[in-house]
């Protein structure tokens, strides 16, 4: 972060300056005027709080961030950011979540040097943005969120970790409605902006896929002639978003249509992709050792990126291949003493994440028992139960030996299984987690590949723990 005086964030925020002088003491601690300077890291949670850091206090469900501000300023805070006094040196503003966003926007209005890159999609933003990190890295430091700080406390937070040095704020837009990336877009503004996909996540929450594209297209909307916004050309309502920018446009995909294409692609024996990267500027190959065939959409797209940022193709091949998962609980493969391979997806679900891990593990699966662990795919409104029975479907018509569904909402993916009547494989439903380990114990034998996965809510990488203790 840049060091700001408190009165330059009460600036920045149209907040109010409070409790510089301690209570009945002569000399004021700090310059009146300036009041003490935060140097970062701005956090939410007071257990974090050091020497120099600005705490924001949150009013949540279950606590008042403001009752720990004294903790945070006994902890060296210099400052808090909160809706009233707090006994110390503050800035008291109307909202906190606002301010937050004014701060970090106004704090990017002295980082000239700073290219924000926004990526937004339904599936892959965080394993996108990962790969975008580490290729962007490669030009300049680069400032990218840990794991899937996408909202509006956890983008702004990420912006106030840049300072002078960086070149590169590498940012995921998330959108649970019309309007969120558009607000998003206005605290860090993208020079760059990654349109993945529009599949079905939350699509309860936006009424449709068009909803959904809608959301997302705020992102080009977003983008500025001088910029550059990337699509995938593979899907059809990302493209037509290329209608709705001034910026540049560059698009990605396996068509051949696209500007960033792979070309020759193939999954090697682990089910991790090998391909040729095709850009205008020359191909390179490209061995990943991110797994599934979903990882080729990201790399186009991060290579994509890193031409917009004046990298060569072999460059940014290089660090496509050698780019293992930087979140956890995304297609993380680990194998057991005996054989069993696990494959640890259980970060989230939707549809679309789920049937392409269905297929990367029935790729792995060649010769080998294959059983997909499956809990609930959240927020997908009145067609839940429809989608739910066609991953069933989808799973065994893959030919997987066995498939586990966890817990009632994911019920119908039972159904939708026992309707393939060519399927051979074994169908169990159990209620928790506890009870997949169980069956899972009775049934794995060396060799096997197990694949767990589901939404958040699920809680399904408690499965694959225990799997590997049990290893
Ligand atoms: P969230 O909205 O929860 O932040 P996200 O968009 O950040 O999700 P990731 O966390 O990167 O997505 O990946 C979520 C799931 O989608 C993982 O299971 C991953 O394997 C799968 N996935 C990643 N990229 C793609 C893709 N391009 N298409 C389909 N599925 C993908
Ligand atoms: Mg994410």
């Amino acid at each position: 972060m840049i060091p700001l005086p408190l009165s330059t964030i009460a600036e920045l925020t149209g907040g109010a300056l409070d409790g510089l002088s301690p209570a009945g003491g002569d000399a004021p601690a700090h310059p009146v005027v300036t009041g003490p300077v935060v140097t970062g890291p701005v956090v939410i949670d007071s257990r974090a709080a050091g020497p120099g850091s600005l705490f924001a206090a949150f009013r949540g469900e279950r606590a008042d961030g403001h009752d720990f501000a004294a903790a945070a300023l006994a902890a060296g805070a210099a400052g808090v950011l909160a809706e009233r006094p707090v006994g110390g040196p503050a800035v008291v503003v109307e909202d906190v979540r606002h301010a937050l966003g004014l701060l970090a926007r106004g704090v990017l209005a002295r980082l000239p040097e700073a290219t924000v890159i926004g990526v937004t999609g339904s599936a892959g933003k965080t394993s996108t943005k990962d790969l975008i990190a580490r290729v962007v890295e490669r030009a300049g430091a680069t400032v990218a969120p840990p794991g899937s700080f996408n909202n509006e406390i956890g983008l702004p937070l990420t912006v106030l970790r840049a300072d002078e040095r960086t070149r590169h704020l590498v940012l995921e837009m998330g959108a649970r409605g019309i309007g969120h990336i558009a607000y998003l877009a206005g605290i860090a503004p993208p020079r760059v902006g990654v349109v993945l996909n529009v599949g079905t996540a939350h699509i309860g929450e936006f009424g449709g896929r068009d909803g959904i594209a809608a959301a997302k297209s705020e992102l080009a909307e977003a983008v500025p002639a001088g910029g550059t916004v990337i699509l995938n050309a593979d899907d059809p309502l990302v493209l037509a978003m290329a209608a709705r920018t001034e910026a540049e446009v560059v698009t990605f995909g396996r068509s051949g249509r696209a500007d960033v294409r792979a070309a020759g692609e193939r999954l090697d024996e682990a089910g991790r992709p090998r391909f040729s990267l095709v850009t205008p500027e020359g191909t390179a190959p490209v061995e990943m050792r991110l797994h599934g065939a979903h990882a080729v959409a990201n790399a186009l797209a991060a290579a994509a990126v890193g031409r917009a940022v004046g990298l060569p193709p072999e460059e940014i091949a290089e660090v496509l291949s050698e780019a293992r998962p930087a979140s956890r609980w995304r297609m993380e493969v680990t194998e057991r003493a005996d054989g069993v391979t696990v494959v640890n997806d259980a970060y989230n679900a939707n549809p679309d994440s789920t049937r392409a891990a269905v297929d990367v593990l029935a790729h792995m699966a060649r010769g080998r028992r294959a059983f997909a662990v499956l809990g609930e795919m959240a927020e997908l409104g009145p067609g839940s139960a429809a989608e739910h029975a066609k991953i069933g479907q989808h799973v065994a018509r893959s030919g997987i030996a066995g498939l586990v569904v966890v817990g009632e909402n994911a019920a119908p993916m039972a159904e939708g299984a026992d309707q393939v009547a060519s399927w051979t494989g074994e169908c169990v439903q159990v209620d928790d987690v506890g009870a997949a380990v169980t069956v899972l114990s009775e049934r794995l034998r060396p060799r096997d590949v197990v694949l767990v996965k589901g939404s958040r809510v699920a809680g399904m990488e408690r499965i694959a723990e225990r799997l590997l203790q049990d290893g």
